[in-house]
């Protein structure tokens, strides 16, 4: 992660192809595009990657969630619980629904503890949502059992986490829908974008339509097309789908790198007595797309990553005082900081976030280091790293 290090003639070949004939839509010209439909052949490559019968294309990883809670019905009133641990992309994705996101406290897979997933089910209840954090999984089995018990809606969220697995299926494919982000950032990239998979032909022929405002896609003639319901336009370009297809062939090669480049900085801090890795369930296996790994105090977690950063050691993070994937800094949520009037049920709901007691989750971010693993270092990049790694954390004994 991120795919861009790594851009090459297979990512321009394909946008090469898209600006030969013109057509950046993903829809319609059907005479003019000489057959080249960026966008479709994406959704079926994931749909082989993932085993998945369905891949609906939007615009972000946050469209993908939100179209993927709007296709399975979840709407004004209802509520999902997500983690207090996540990119802000959650809660927002849901409150642009009329939907209410409750927030619940992480274990130490750094995501949804499935006992507080369970005590916070209300009659209100219509879906719960895993974010597949920093390259790992949740307790997948005893999430779907609660889902299952409950009648609730089961999405993963696995934007950082492609190509990790859990009992052999890979993440994303889990739920009854996953959503995947293309983002610049992202292990797969296309500048923006990003995917809606199930196996659901409802929740896709849902997801089709509403990502295009409405457009039931039947025919060939665009402007005749009826509308069944009320949508929006989450549509992804094909200059964006013609990068993602480049990099989505390469994910094996990418996976691969990253797990190298993990293994020798995991084998390097492994002898360690205070650290401690992350939990990944039994039958889970990481994307490695970060290396997470707790110590014994918040006060040692912030001293190392410090000392990180003055030795040169980047793309390392303690998410305690994160401005952006952790819930103490989101004033704005807790506050309902909208430009715009939203409904008293959400604002109530909001405003119960800033009493609530998250200890447990701070107990996990406040001792947790996060680091990014590239793909562009070189063997002798990441010894040195994991070397200076050691030595920083050594320096606090
Ligand atoms: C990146 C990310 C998103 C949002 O993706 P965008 O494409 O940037 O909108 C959602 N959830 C998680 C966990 C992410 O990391």
């Amino acid at each position: 992660m991120p795919g861009f290090e790594l851009f090459s003639d297979l990512e321009r070949k394909e946008v090469n192809d898209v600006l030969d004939n013109g057509v950046l839509m993903r829809y319609g010209f059907d005479g003019m595009r000489k057959g080249h439909w960026k966008a479709k052949e994406l959704e079926t490559e994931l749909s082989k990657t993932f085993s998945t019968n369905h891949v609906q294309l939007v615009s972000s990883g946050t469209a993908a969630v939100s179209v993927a809670l709007a296709s399975a019905g979840v709407g004004a009133g209802d509520e999902v619980i997500m983690p207090t641990f996540t990119f802000v992309a959650s809660f927002e994705a849901i409150m642009m629904l009329g939907a209410i996101p409750i927030l619940v406290d992480i274990d130490d897979t750094l995501t949804l503890d499935p006992k507080a997933v369970e005590a916070a089910i209300t009659p209100k209840t219509k879906a719960v949502m895993i974010v597949q954090m920093c390259g790992s999984m949740g307790h997948m089995d005893a999430l779907r059992t609660i889902c299952n018990n409950h009648k609730l809606i089961f999405v993963e969220d696995a934007c950082q986490a492609i190509g990790g697995s859990y009992k052999g299926k890979l993440l994303g494919s889990i739920a009854d829908v996953g959503c995947f982000s293309f983002d610049f950032v992202k292990t797969i990239t296309c500048g923006e974008g990003g995917a809606v998979i199930t196996n659901n032909k409802d929740y896709y022929l849902n997801a089709d339509h509403y990502s295009d405002h409405g457009h039931d896609h039947i025919g060939n003639d665009r402007g005749a097309e009826s509308h069944p319901f009320l949508g929006y336009n989450f549509r992804i370009s094909e200059l964006n789908a013609a990068v993602g297809l480049a990099q989505a062939r390469r994910l094996p090669e990418f996976i691969a790198l990253q797990k190298q480049n993990y293994t020798i900085l995991r084998n390097a801090l492994e002898v360690l007595p205070e650290v401690q890795f992350r939990t990944v369930p039994d039958g889970g296996e990481e994307s490695y797309a970060f290396l997470n790994f707790f110590l014994p105090d918040l006060e040692t977690s912030r001293n190392v990553s410090k000392a990180f950063k003055e030795n040169g050691i980047d793309v390392c993070w303690n998410y305690f005082d994160n401005n952006w994937h952790y819930i103490r800094e989101w004033h704005h949520l807790k506050e309902a900081k909208s430009l715009y009037p939203i409904s008293p049920e959400i604002k109530a709901a909001l405003t119960t976030l800033k009493t609530k007691d998250f200890s447990q989750s701070d107990h996990f971010i406040g001792r947790n280091i996060s680091c990014l693993i590239k793909l562009s270092w070189t063997t002798d990049d990441v010894k040195l790293r994991a070397s200076k790694m050691v030595e920083c954390i050594k320096k606090m004994r």
